[in-house]
């Protein structure tokens, strides 16, 4: 082919160009480049370029109608086709997790076609990516650099917002957290997840606006300032506690900080408006203690509170998704102080275990009932069921069981792989072991 007869002219400039040096190493093997002649023009260099393009030698490609562009600018085609290249030699790179390099030649392609939209679009998608590897590591700053970058690159684009109103959230600062919740919202108002955490976090905004922070390395506790602040030391030593007991008992923990909000009885209810009445503590990424009354002249009891809410917050962090209702409450209860069972406790035991028709899927309906009696049966059942699991089968398949759960199978799905029996079978042989 005559392109690659005058090729050869190429290398001939190697000993003054280390660039040039850089593709005869990457072509020496090419067998094609044999005479030499003399400089090529652009079009064989845009060529050249081409042909590298069909084999996906995108460096090659860059640097061949680099050269094409070099000898001719006025041709508007040369870097069209430069920033094309360059584009697709980033994502190449992305294949080899080299972020850095990448975005490096995605702004090489933004400097021959400044317009172009799928190369900003790619900065966007890949920088986004590389937040949610940053935060997932707890480079929260980063995150966030990362974040406003895409903001630059695209303002008109949703996820960014909302990614960073979902990092301020975590990070309590709610102000900044409504704020771009705000804009996510005005760009993509069809999004009804990010509209209800804006109005939770208005909400939230409306009652702690003035609440202060205490920090230990795994906590922040926020909380109004008129608290007693010995109460919120002792909260903290709680946190703690419940900690190491659940770390020492499943090896379960997390690196990651939990926030714990303190509300008084009318600030939980203006804050988690759905909760039942009875409700004294719940987990939604943060967790909730409503300390009124009840648990500020009940230490037991406000200990048992924080257990329970810190057993669903480890256990959400570590399995994030699709744990069943039952087993989260089961493990809640649990994550709990030991205590002995209330004589009504254990005559629900001992019914269910003449009527013997227990099945978990009905436990699911009990807590969804709102019924009193109803969901205390089936925190009660939840506790019973799992502890028998994790006792007659160890905590090592228990832990098996999380992750396939987690991955997205159902418990019918793998309690056979698991336990080497079908789920009825478990539901039946529990129903025979009740101890108490
Ligand atoms: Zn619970």
């Amino acid at each position: 082919m005559k392109k690659s007869k005058t090729h050869k002219g190429v290398f001939l400039k190697k000993g003054r160009l280390p660039f040039v040096f850089f593709i005869f190493i990457l072509f020496s093997s090419i067998s094609a480049f044999t005479q030499p002649q003399n400089q090529l023009t652009d079009a064989e260099y845009h060529a050249m370029a081409a042909q590298a393009a069909e084999n996906k030698s995108w460096q090659d490609a860059v640097n061949y109608e680099k050269k094409a562009y070099n000898l001719n600018h006025a041709e508007p085609v040369y870097a069209k086709q430069l920033c094309v290249y360059y584009n697709n030699y980033a994502i190449a790179l992305l294949g080899n997790s080299r972020y850095d390099l990448a975005m490096g030649n995605f702004k090489e392609a933004l400097k021959f076609d400044p317009a172009n939209n799928t190369v900003k679009d790619n900065m966007y998608n890949v920088t986004m990516d590389e937040a949610g590897r940053s935060l997932k590591a707890l480079r929260v700053q980063e995150a966030v650099n990362l974040a406003k970058d895409c903001i630059s690159y695209n303002p008109k684009r949703a996820t960014a917002y909302a990614f960073l109103g979902n990092l301020y959230y975590q990070e309590n600062k709610l102000e900044d957290a409504v704020k771009y919740w705000i804009e996510a919202v005005s760009l993509d108002p069809a999004n009804a997840a990010i509209s209800e955490k804006l109005d939770k976090a208005k909400r939230e905004l409306a009652v702690e606006r003035n609440f202060k922070t205490r920090s230990r390395a795994y906590f922040d506790i926020v909380f109004e300032g008129e608290k007693d602040p010995e109460l919120i030391w002792d909260i903290m030593d709680i946190l703690e506690d419940a900690r190491r007991s659940i770390k020492s008992e499943f090896s379960f923990f997390a690196e990651d900080k939990i926030t714990v909000v303190i509300y008084n009885t009318e600030q939980f209810s203006k804050t988690s408006p759905n909760a039942l009445d009875w409700t004294l503590g719940l987990y939604d990424g943060k967790i909730r203690i409503k300390v009124g009354d009840i648990l500020s002249n009940d230490k037991d009891f406000l200990r048992r509170i924080i257990y329970h809410e810190y057993g669903h917050a480890v256990l959400h962090i570590l399995y994030p998704k699709n744990i069943p209702l039952w087993l989260h409450e089961g493990f809640a209860r649990l994550s709990e102080p030991p205590q002995p069972l209330l004589p009504q406790e254990k005559s629900a035991l001992d019914n269910l275990k003449k009527e013997s028709n227990f099945n978990l899927s009905k436990i699911s309906s009990m807590f969804e009932s709102g019924n009193y009696n109803d969901m205390g049966l089936a925190y009660l059942e939840s506790k019973a069921f799992l502890e028998y699991l994790i006792g007659r089968y160890g905590k090592y398949k228990f832990k098996a069981l999380l992750e396939k759960l987690n991955s997205g199978m159902s418990f019918d799905e793998i309690s056979y792989e698991i336990y080497r029996v079908h789920t009825k079978d478990l539901e039946n042989d529990f129903v025979k072991n009740i101890l108490y």
